[in-house]
């Protein structure tokens, strides 16, 4: 099924890119008016790789929502694999930890839906050693999963208590290399910049200018773009030239917005 896109403003070169899996995108972030969890209970369970209760329905997972819906790249694959999902859910959804579907993690905000995790993480071209920057930490699924490609990871988050909660649960799980700010993503991290890859995991109405500003020639963003509850398209934005950029739609998403400083951060 192709997704029709709109060319982004400016002198991209827009391509149309087809995805099977397309009509799914819809469901890659929860609407923030889902049930949140008030807050974020990290599990009391520690599972070490040998007694991990989660093992068969993480690779079943994999199988049915990762593998089946087109993701290609192995490391990807693994990253999903080895990232233990259930540790970055709220108690109380545990059960839900390997459903293919986003999930509350208080705050109005989500855990992206695995397939979504993947294949922004796949759009994004990373070779070990490169750096990259993750605007939305939340819960810090995905900083754990970008981890996991032996990248350096970056990740910035908006909300304090998401922030500081991340950071524990970051830490607690041997994630430890990856750099966290609780500051606005839209400015980025220009004291770390230039990036190979950034990837944003909040809707902005626009491509935020630093971001583009903030990638290494031959790097790659990886955004939503859209109105809040509106249509929104994924996009992969490659920095061709120190002035020119090149997009690829993704197709339709729906994710929380990317909120600025004194709007709710
Ligand atoms: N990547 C997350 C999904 C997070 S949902 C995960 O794997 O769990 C999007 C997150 O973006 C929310 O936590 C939200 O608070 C955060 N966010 C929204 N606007 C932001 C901004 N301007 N800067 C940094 N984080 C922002």
């Amino acid at each position: 099924m192709a997704t029709p896109g709109s060319r982004p403003r400016g002198r991209s070169v827009c391509l149309l890119t087809v995805l099977a899996a397309a009509a799914v995108l819809a469901a890659a972030c929860a609407p923030a008016g889902e049930p949140a969890a008030a807050t974020v209970s990290p599990t009391s369970v520690l599972p070490t790789a040998s007694a991990d209760p989660y093992v068969d329905q993480r690779e079943s997972m994999v199988e049915s929502g990762i593998v089946a819906w087109g993701i290609t790249q192995p490391e990807v694959i693994q990253a999903m694999r080895d990232v233990q999902r259930h540790e970055f859910v709220p108690a109380e959804y545990l059960s839900q930890a390997y459903e293919n579907h986003p999930l509350p993690i208080g705050y109005g905000q989500t855990i992206s839906q695995p397939y979504i995790v993947a294949l922004m993480t796949q759009e994004l071209n990373l070779e070990p050693g490169e750096r990259v920057l993750e605007i939305g930490t939340g819960s810090g699924y995905q900083a754990a999963v970008l981890a996991e490609l032996d990248v350096e990871v970056y990740s910035m988050e908006i909300i304090e208590p998401l922030a500081t909660a991340a950071e524990e649960r970051l830490r607690r799980l041997g994630y430890g290399s990856i750099e966290l700010r609780h500051a606005d993503g839209y400015l980025g991290w220009p004291e770390a910049a230039p990036f190979d890859a950034i990837v944003v995991t909040a809707a902005p109405d626009h491509v935020p200018q630093p971001l583009l500003a903030q990638l290494e020639i031959g790097g790659v963003l990886v955004i939503p773009v859209g109105p809040v509850g509106g249509y929104q398209e994924l996009w992969q934005i490659t920095r061709t030239a120190a002035d020119n950029y090149e997009s690829i739609s993704l197709g339709g998403v729906r994710f929380v917005p990317l909120v600025r400083e004194g709007q709710g951060g």
